[in-house]
């Protein structure tokens, strides 16, 4: 990227490195303008099922960003710039906010027996901001959240770059009762050695290894491997991007506890998820199609 060239490579920087600097200047001076406006950021909400019951237990909210004239720009394409840029850090206060608010107002409209949870990514640069536990505290006294139903997904990799702060700052946040769950598990470092020490509840694994059942028997073997681990551990684990009956019916045979993917359903906007709520498909068994 355009940062990572010195003088001395000037001469490799070719026409085509120049759009691809120009265009990444470009994203990230959008992205600074839709941060000033606020309203080019939405959230969707995708369900979370319980393997066991099959119903919805909750939703992770994922961003989307609506650009103007380049239309849906995915999250895959500017948290890493936000990231980079130390953007997320005020992104990620936006997010966290507004699905604290929106859960919030879906537990006074339609109350179910056991209240819906909400999780939110959660990047590691926001982890090490010295005032992330006040944040927390604060956005769930201003939204009225039941500190209990938020759930912050956080990955290894950018946990792992100062792990003594990490740890601290994340039992912190336990205190307010919050969870804390690992996303995207197996795709980082190798986590097994230190998962023990860290305040997590739940594993979720990474979408990668579920995408491979049935295709590489290995896998297979990686996921029980780290359902196992998980439960000696007393965590629960989160299957990512379910697609197909088969990957269900190998991971409720491995005793994975909750899934997510477009088996069940996708991520959709709030006033999706309000008809679903409305019709209260919380009630719903969704491991029978
Ligand atoms: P993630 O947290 O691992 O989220 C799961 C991603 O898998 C989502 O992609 C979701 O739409 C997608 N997905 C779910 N089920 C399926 C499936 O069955 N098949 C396939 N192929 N995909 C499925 P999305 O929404 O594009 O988000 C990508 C990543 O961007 C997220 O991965 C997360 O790392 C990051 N992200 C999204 N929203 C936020 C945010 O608010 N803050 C931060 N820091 N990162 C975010
Ligand atoms: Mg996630
Ligand atoms: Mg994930
Ligand atoms: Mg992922």
């Amino acid at each position: 990227c355009a940062k990572a060239l010195g003088k001395a490579r000037y001469e490799v920087f070719d026409s085509k490195m120049h759009e691809g600097a120009a265009l990444l200047l470009e994203l990230e001076t959008a992205l600074r303008h839709a941060l000033l406006k606020q309203e080019e950021f939405r959230l969707d909400y995708q369900p979370i099922i319980s393997l066991t019951t099959g119903k919805i237990i909750g939703f992770e909210a994922l961003i989307r960003w609506y650009h103007p004239e380049r239309g849906l720009i995915s999250p895959e394409d500017f948290i890493p710039l936000a990231e980079e840029t130390g953007m997320i850090v005020s992104i990620g206060q936006w997010v966290l906010y507004e699905a604290c608010q929106q859960m919030h107002s879906w537990h006074q409209q339609f109350p179910t027996s056991l209240p819906l949870t909400i999780s939110v990514n959660f990047s590691g640069k926001q982890i090490t901001q010295p005032d992330v536990f006040q944040e927390v505290k604060y956005i769930l006294q201003q939204t009225g959240l039941e500190p209990s139903c938020l759930k912050l997904e956080i990955t290894e990799t950018l946990l792992m770059d100062n792990f003594e702060l990490a740890t601290t700052v994340l039992s912190q946040l336990t205190t307010l009762n919050v969870e804390l769950h690992m996303d995207d598990f197996g795709t980082g470092y190798s986590s097994l050695s230190y998962l023990h020490r860290l305040p997590i509840k739940t594993i979720k694994i990474d979408r990668s290894f579920v995408t491979s059942i049935g295709s590489r028997g290995e896998n297979l073997e990686i996921i029980r491997a780290i359902v196992t681990l998980a439960h000696n551990l007393n965590m629960s684990v989160t299957a990512e991007g379910i697609e197909t009956v088969e990957q269900l019916a190998q991971l409720k045979a491995l005793q994975c506890d909750y899934g997510q993917g477009y088996f069940f359903l996708p991520p959709m906007g709030c006033a999706e998820v309000e008809i679903l709520l409305a019709a209260n498909l919380c009630g719903k068994n969704f491991l029978k199609r």
